[in-house]
């Protein structure tokens, strides 16, 4: 269960704004990992938690909804259905909390956003999420290629505001930053001079500001959508191969290019054939007399009509036979592999007792030396 935002900032339900902002400071101080004098994993932890509560109480629509709904109403507010820095938008509050500490606002998003390039500490155009489809085929598939719809759930760009999140499209670059989403500062001390830079005030890194919400996708820019994707899966497919369609993950935010799909592919055990590479195996069950004697026998081929396979004489039990360029394709071109087939027999557990008598004479019992096969064997 995720723990009480009130409780978490140890607050009352009727907490006015101020109250929330004290609150958060004080603990933002307490935990904030570069000062703070408990455990450093526990206290990121910490301070994660009572960010995300800040940003959610200090924000009177997120705080509304919370109120009315709990936890549960706040999915679609955090761009991953739950909270990530990605999601925390007051940063500028934090500069304030850490300004006077020699500097601490900087490093807080070096901190959690791996190092801080400048782009990540933006708000504004990113490239949507990369998604993965998992898909299985047959080996038959395998072996002749096959074009396939797929439906994939991902969010697209909302019609309704052309993915800017601003009612009817409306939107303006933010007088503020530029468009940036960020503003430097620059500040001389005895030390020397700091650039520092931070997350535009105005429009809270989205480098844009509208009048109203788009109401479709509550300034989202994006929406839910399930869209059909046609792939082709190449001649010769290997097991977990990936299928990259550029493109067609999730829409990006403020304007930025989709991500992309990856389908993988699995190729389903097949009842008769097993796979290795690009030969098939094949276990082929006979007669003792058709080994010893040599024949032509039918055998199952991937594309379907059988093939006839000669059984050398005296061929003996588990010799694998080769059928060259009966195997599959390969999927970057080149040869087809083999069929490869290895021989079993089957012995009968009922016999009459005129095949007994048969078998027996065969087997030398009847006094002809060393018996039939023994003699076929030896030559
Ligand atoms: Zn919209
Ligand atoms: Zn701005």
């Amino acid at each position: 269960m995720p723990e009480d935002y009130y409780q978490v900032l140890g607050l009352e339900r009727e907490a006015t704004k101020d109250e929330i902002k004290k609150a958060y400071r004080k603990l933002a101080r307490q935990y904030h990992p570069d000062v703070t004098t408990e455990d450093k994993e526990v206290a990121e932890e910490r301070f994660k938690t009572v960010s995300e509560a800040y940003e959610v109480l200090v924000d009177d629509e997120k705080r509304k909804v919370y109120d009315q709904y709990g936890h549960a109403g706040l999915s679609g507010s955090f761009s991953g259905g739950s909270f990530t820095w990605d999601d925390f938008s007051h940063f500028e509050d934090l500069s304030d909390i850490f300004g006077g500490m020699g500097g601490f606002g900087g490093s807080i998003f070096d901190m959690f956003f791996g190092g801080g390039g400048q782009q990540r500490r933006s708000r504004g155009p990113r490239q949507g999420d990369s998604l993965r489809y998992d898909i299985e085929v047959t080996l038959e598939d395998a072996f002749k290629g096959l074009t396939k719809e797929i439906d994939v759930p991902h969010t697209v760009q909302c019609s309704d505001c052309k993915g800017t999140g601003g009612k009817g499209g409306d939107v303006q670059t933010c007088s503020e930053c530029g468009g940036a989403g960020q503003v430097q500062s620059i500040r001389n001390s005895g030390f020397g001079r700091f650039v520092s830079v931070s997350v535009c005030p105005k429009c809270h890194g989205e480098g844009r500001t509208y009048k109203e919400r788009c109401p479709s996708c509550n300034g989202a820019g994006r929406e839910q959508r399930s869209s059909k994707i046609t792939i082709n899966i190449p001649v010769g497919v290997e097991e977990s191969t990936r299928l990259r369609v550029p493109g067609a993950g999730d829409a990006g935010a403020q304007g930025g290019p989709p991500g992309d799909l990856f389908v993988v592919i699995h190729v389903r055990p097949h009842k008769v054939f097993r796979r290795d590479g690009s030969n098939l195996w094949l276990e082929l069950t006979t007669t003792y007399p058709k080994l010893a004697l040599g024949a032509e026998v039918e055998v199952p081929t991937i594309q379907g009509e059988s093939a006839m396979l000669k059984i050398p004489a005296g061929t003996q039990v588990d010799t694998v036979l080769r059928m060259p360029g009966q195997g599959l394709p390969r999927m970057g071109g080149g040869p087809r592999g083999d069929q490869l087939v290895r021989v079993r027999i089957q012995v009968p557990k009922k016999l009459s007792s005129q095949e007994k008598e048969l078998l027996r004479k065969l087997d030398g019992e009847d006094g002809n030396k060393g018996g039939i096969f023994e003699n076929i064997f030896r030559k």
